[in-house]
């Protein structure tokens, strides 16, 4: 895939003398910075409505982005993620640019990795994948039920499904954990990944992130989608929080206690807010009127502390709080994990959890029975799913 996509560049240069680059996106760069650093009209982010740009506002700091040029340095394409699914897409057709929001294509692969540990999970996992999401989430999951520390003898086994997705033959966004097991003491400690969220094989939530909700809000403006896109239209655009509608200045609290790592004017979002709660888990707070003096960057904030006002920066309609939760960067609806309590699944949930954690037992099962520990420590297997 990266040997084609390199093939494909290197005709592109030797056919119409374009060069292709693949870049990181800067902190501090907003689309409207990158459209005057590459000498692209303004007007591609100013005529965009207030949802595209706040949606524009999305492009994360470390996010890798793709830039044809000419051989004069005049952009060709520019192919700009702002989700796992989502891509600004600017393009020169009749020497006139566009801009547009297309879906990214890529390809997803299901992983298993089981192994004997020899230093540690964490360790162990990162060693044997390259993968520091994943070894992260790894022990996150675990951290509720298991002491790695105290109870992981040398040996122990570890076995895990998870998938991740390619994108021009690289890695692209995080792993996602689908299941895993613990065996240590001659016991197995199962969890499954089901509704954003991690269970053990009764069906119990043992690692829910509970928040409150940040801010008494009259309405909801608008929901939280994925806005999968549609094939034929082309045009459903995903909306990557909720929209909380509340009087002008009304108090925006902290929805956890967290480090403040982003607090400044973002493009279409305005004046924002953004808290890292640890566990992969950070919120976003965006259309402020004010942010509050104590919510600097690096400021430790507790859960309920007024962190800013409302207000509507950033775009034109009335009044509210555009409220963001990510899990390890992938945007998760806020309503879903905004509760006071831990989910026990019920009825038809329940029926349908316990029959995917069932076949996804007898593949872990299976996973620590058929490799032989004796002759290496790990296996690591890839399938591509589509
Ligand atoms: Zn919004």
């Amino acid at each position: 895939m990266k040997k084609y996509f390199f093939v494909f560049l290197f005709i592109l240069t030797f056919c119409f003398g374009a060069v292709g680059e693949r870049l990181v996106w800067n902190s501090g760069l907003s689309l409207l910075a990158f459209l005057e650093q590459n000498k692209l009209p303004l007007r591609l982010y100013y005529n965009l409505s207030n949802t595209d740009k706040e949606l524009a506002s999305e492009v994360r700091v470390g996010s890798v982005y793709y830039l044809l040029k000419n051989a004069d340095g005049m952009v060709l394409q520019a192919l700009i993620p702002i989700s796992e699914d989502v891509q600004i897409h600017i393009y020169l057709k009749n020497r006139e640019y566009f801009l547009d929001f297309i879906p990214i294509v890529y390809t997803t692969h299901k992983k298993t990795l089981v192994l004997a540990v020899q230093k540690s999970p964490y360790q162990d996992i990162l060693e044997y994948t390259g993968d520091v999401v994943l070894a992260n989430e790894f022990v996150n999951i675990y951290r509720k039920s298991i002491d790695f520390k105290k109870f992981m003898l040398k040996n122990d086994k570890i076995a895990m499904i998870y998938t991740r997705k390619y994108r021009l033959g690289r890695a692209f966004w995080v792993p996602e954990i689908k299941a895993a097991v613990v065996e240590t003491h001659k016991k197995s400690n199962y969890l499954f990944g089901y509704n954003e969220s991690f269970y053990d094989l009764s069906g119990r939530e043992v690692m829910g992130f509970l928040l409150d909700m940040p801010v008494k809000y009259t309405r909801i403006s608008s929901r939280f989608s994925y806005g999968r896109f549609h094939p034929v239209l082309k045009k459903t655009r995903p909306h990557y929080g909720v929209d909380l509608a509340a009087p002008h200045g009304t108090a925006i609290k902290a929805a956890a206690s967290g480090k403040i790592i982003y607090s400044g004017y973002r493009g279409g979002y305005g004046n924002v807010v953004e808290i890292a709660h640890g566990d992969g888990i950070r919120t976003l707070y965006a259309h402020m009127s004010k942010r509050d003096a104590k919510a600097r960057v690096g400021a430790m904030i507790k859960k309920g502390q007024i962190i800013g006002r409302v207000g509507s920066t950033g775009m034109s309609t009335g009044p509210h709080l555009h409220f963001g939760v990510y899990k390890n960067s992938r945007p998760i609806d806020p309503m879903g994990i905004v509760r006071t309590a831990k989910n026990e699944l019920k009825g038809n949930k329940k029926r349908e959890f316990i029959n995917l954690a069932k076949s996804l037992q007898t593949e872990l099962d299976r996973l620590r029975e058929v490799y032989d520990f004796e002759v290496q420590k790990a296996y690591l297997e890839t399938e591509a799913l589509d």
